[in-house]
């Protein structure tokens, strides 16, 4: 399925006024300094499902800390996240790690200038391949992620679910037609970076469009039915799975205990506070705590927290439990029975240096 005649002619009359209104308007931003691959993939990365300004921070922090791809490679993975620590989606960041590794040992730590050796890399999708490659090298490839989605189906009136890969296909290609045309004797990467920057800043999602300050609005059809902000439709979502958790915060003096998650699945190979899946009462507690061999001797007080990630959502009752002096060194299970997790005491300034912890635990220990 491909956009028919009169859908293309809309698209191929969007560089003009989408290019003029992007020079103009568009937000000074860190990553918008420079054109070098690694900082624009940096930050390309970093924004997937988080906010401009929750970035800022973090990007500045990571290009001063490890500012070329070989820092990134030779870094060990704790540093990494530690950088990334409280940024979430923590797989972003091993990707990351992997793919400089990638650079470093198969292209000889220059960064591919082709599209898909780009696609090629770790944690890099055809959103990522499309951004870097048409901003550092002037690939005529498009960038197509929600904003993107939300804006062509408004413009084109579109009644198809914009989280369909049908309806992410044809507009994928019909921006990539209208880039390989006309726009190949001007920037590919402005082209894209207009199109994400008037879905941040003027075609606004939740039913606002800003349509007044809009270049397209002479020629948007959403507009002229009056039905942009009813659009885009969205398949209906599968609501997310609940899952009950018992947290531990084992004190032992100044020392609290962490262990490390599993290497499979959700936050996999982090750092973690002992918990069990279930909701666990107070004797429950600290009958596992024993079972774990430290010693509890007060069980402090209890929190509840609620922590959402994409698909899943945890309730968490977490247990603050001293340990008598002389705990054992303890060990909690793993996933597989015969997989115990080791635990590690660490007082909490050490753990803010050299343990970073998901924001689903350091929760507990902001109190
Ligand atoms: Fe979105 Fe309005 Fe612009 Fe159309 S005119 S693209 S609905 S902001």
């Amino acid at each position: 399925m491909i956009l028919n005649e009169a859908d293309m002619a809309l698209l191929a009359g969007l560089p003009g006024p989408f290019l003029d209104w992007y020079r103009k308007e568009a937000r000074d931003l860190p990553w918008r300094q420079n054109r070098q691959p690694y900082p624009v993939w940096l930050s390309e990365i970093m924004l997937q499902q988080t906010r401009v300004e929750a970035v800022k921070g973090y990007y500045q922090r990571f290009l001063e800390a490890l500012p070329d791809i070989e820092a990134l490679a030779a870094a060990s993975e704790e540093q990494v996240f530690k950088l990334w620590e409280g940024l979430g989606y923590y797989r972003r960041a091993r990707n990351l790690h992997r793919a400089a590794q990638v650079v470093a040992s198969d292209h000889q730590g220059i960064f591919p200038s082709d599209y898909e050796g780009i696609l090629a890399l770790p944690g890099v999708g055809e959103y990522t391949a499309g951004a870097v490659g048409s901003i550092c090298f002037g690939i005529a490839k498009p960038a197509v992620d929600g904003n993107v989605l939300r804006v062509m189906a408004r413009l084109l009136d579109s009644d198809e679910a914009i989280d369909q890969p049908a309806f992410k296909k044809k507009v994928s290609q019909g921006l990539e037609a209208v880039m390989s045309g006309e726009l190949k004797a001007v920037l590919p990467g402005d082209f894209n970076q207009s199109l994400m920057e008037i879905g941040a800043m003027v075609c606004l999602p939740k039913g606002l469009p800003k349509c007044s300050q809009c270049p397209a609005q002479r020629f948007c059809r959403g507009h002229a039915s009056g039905r942009a902000e009813l659009l885009p439709v969205r398949q209906v979502k599968k609501p997310r799975r609940i899952e009950e958790r018992t947290i531990f915060v084992l004190q032992r003096g100044e020392e609290i205990a962490l262990c490390r998650r599993c290497d499979q699945g959700l936050l996999a190979g982090l750092w973690e506070l002992p918990n069990v899946t279930g909701r666990l009462s107070p004797d429950e507690a600290m009958a596992q705590a024993a079972a774990w061999k430290v010693n509890p001797a007060v069980l402090e007080k209890a929190l509840e927290r609620v922590h959402v990630f994409s698909h899943v959502e945890w309730r968490m009752i977490g247990y603050f439990i001293s340990c008598a002096a002389g705990a054992e060194q303890g060990a909690v299970e793993g996933q597989a029975r015969d997989q115990a997790k080791e635990l590690v005491w660490t007082s909490l300034h050490q753990r803010r240096l050299a343990h970073p912890l998901p924001a689903a635990f350091s929760l507990f220990l902001e109190e």
